[in-house]
């Protein structure tokens, strides 16, 4: 087993990590930026080294940085977390050429799952289905509009390298499809450095139902069943939840197979997720991309399982074998998680930076709670704005949802807006009670553009 592990992040995954190590008996190093001199994350380490200024770029994204803070640490290994660093392969690949264990999967596995083409196209060989639409990038508009006409429209335009939604554009028929294609792109270039673009059948009505996979070095793979995570505003997820209250058995167990396929063909190891957009009204379910990482929603599974995802991508990085099979992964009773931003609902989910002045947090034995903040705490404004994830378990979805809503009313954080209110406005929505909801429901139900 290793005995120090640098972590490459910030805020409530960094902490999360640092907790995995000391249960592993391994020491944690953090890295910091210049705005973040009074988080958590530094406090909680056993070593901080500071890498650089407040902007991502040259702190948290600068590769050259935190491998230097990795070899004056003297560690064996780096663990990315979500976001940042943690899905480039040539970071990977440098912190292997320096002789550090990367904690995630495998640079060429990474590489091919990454673009979001290829990984299409590893799906379809491993017989998992896609999504209708070009067999990798569109070399022009022109193709685009004859490619379109084939699968008919709504379209959806994505970025090859795409992320976070970005580069991402519907054109409902042939006369806005030029446009789409030429903001698409232009988004695509400038978050990207590449424009590349594909296109695909846009599904209407559907799902966000992602499957947890495990996998280590000596070619054993396991899933972790799945993830609904359907309540999304501009593609960011706001809620997720396990089981799934729409699939019936059989249709979790091939959403599982499916996934396992796939990351078997692409040699994959460490934690990842597969992601599928299940279609309401067929009942089909379709591949669109893998996270070769692990995920901010990540707890709703390790409640529901008992398996801690971040001490076995350790473990797995560290060449063990995985402890369990298939057969030994069992879903008890129902999860849920609440990401809880600094940001107001009341004026566009507005990021809102600044000082905690209160910090009261809910606790019970069904509650878990993943964040970084405190009483005083100054929220800097260069990061994400997720202020932690709230996550309840119960035997059933019913009791889940009770749960989740007595806690959220127990969570007191002044001194800046969350997103606390607009929780409690959808877990209080008779459509998301019952379970009804598809993917436009955050803006059609809750009117949230
Ligand atoms: P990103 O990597 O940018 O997040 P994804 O491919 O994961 O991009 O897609 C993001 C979201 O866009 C999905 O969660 C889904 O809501 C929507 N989406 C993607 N592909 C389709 C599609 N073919 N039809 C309808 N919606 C889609």
């Amino acid at each position: 087993m290793f005995d120090r592990i640098l972590i490459a992040n910030r805020g409530e995954i960094a902490i999360r990590i640092i907790r995995a190590c000391r249960k592993l008996g391994i020491e944690s190093v953090v890295v910091y930026s210049q705005a973040d001199t009074t988080s958590m994350h530094v406090k909680l380490a056993n070593a901080a080294i500071c890498i650089g200024p407040a902007p991502s770029a040259q702190s948290y994204l600068n590769a050259n940085a935190v491998l230097a803070a990795a070899e004056i640490a003297d560690v064996d290994a780096i663990h990315p977390g979500y976001g940042f660093l943690s899905e480039n392969p040539s970071f990977a690949e440098k912190c292997h050429s320096c002789r550090i264990e990367f904690i995630g999967p495998s640079v060429d596995a990474m590489t091919q799952v990454g673009d979001k083409t290829l990984a299409k196209k590893l799906a379809s060989s491993a017989g998992v289905p896609v999504v209708p639409g070009s067999e990798g990038a569109i070399e022009n508009l022109d193709r685009a509009a004859e490619l379109a006409r084939e699968i008919g429209y709504p379209v959806i335009i994505k970025a090859a390298a795409g992320g976070g939604g970005r580069g991402m554009r519907v054109a409902h028929n042939e006369a806005t499809l030029a446009s789409s294609w030429i903001s698409a792109q232009m988004e695509a270039q400038a978050a990207f450095g590449n424009g590349a673009l594909y296109i695909e059948k846009l599904i209407q009505n559907f799902r966000h139902i992602e499957i947890q996979i495990l996998g280590d070095l000596h070619g054993n793979i396991v899933h972790l069943y799945e993830r609904d995570c359907t309540v999304q505003r501009r593609h960011q997820k706001l809620i997720e939840e396990a089981p799934s209250p729409i699939l019936k058995k059989s249709e979790r167990e091939s959403l599982g197979k499916a996934a396992v396929a796939l990351a078997r063909k692409a040699g994959y190891y460490g934690a990842g997720t597969v992601e599928f957009l299940f279609d309401i009204d067929t009942r089909k379910f379709y591949f669109i991309e893998v996270n070769a990482r692990i995920q901010v929603e990540h707890p709703v599974t390790e409640v529901l399982t008992g398996i801690d995802l971040v001490e076995w991508q350790i473990r797995v990085a560290a060449g063990e074998r995985l402890g369990f099979k298939q057969g030994d992964i069992e879903l008890k009773g129902a999860s849920m998680e609440c990401r809880i931003n600094a940001e107001n609902p009341a004026r566009h989910f507005q990021p809102c930076p600044g000082r905690i002045q209160l910090y009261y947090p809910p606790a019970s034995e069904h509650v878990r709670l993943d964040s970084h903040i405190y009483s005083g705490y100054e929220i800097p404004p260069y990061y994400d704005s997720l202020l932690g994830k709230l996550i309840v378990r119960g035997r059933d979805r019913d009791e889940v949802l009770k749960r989740m809503s007595g806690a959220l009313d127990d969570f007191i954080i002044e001194g800046v807006a969350t997103t606390i209110p607009f929780l409690q406005a959808i877990l209080r929505n008779d459509t998301f009670v019952k379970s009804r909801h598809n993917n436009h429901f955050v803006e059609q139900s809750l009117g949230a553009s």
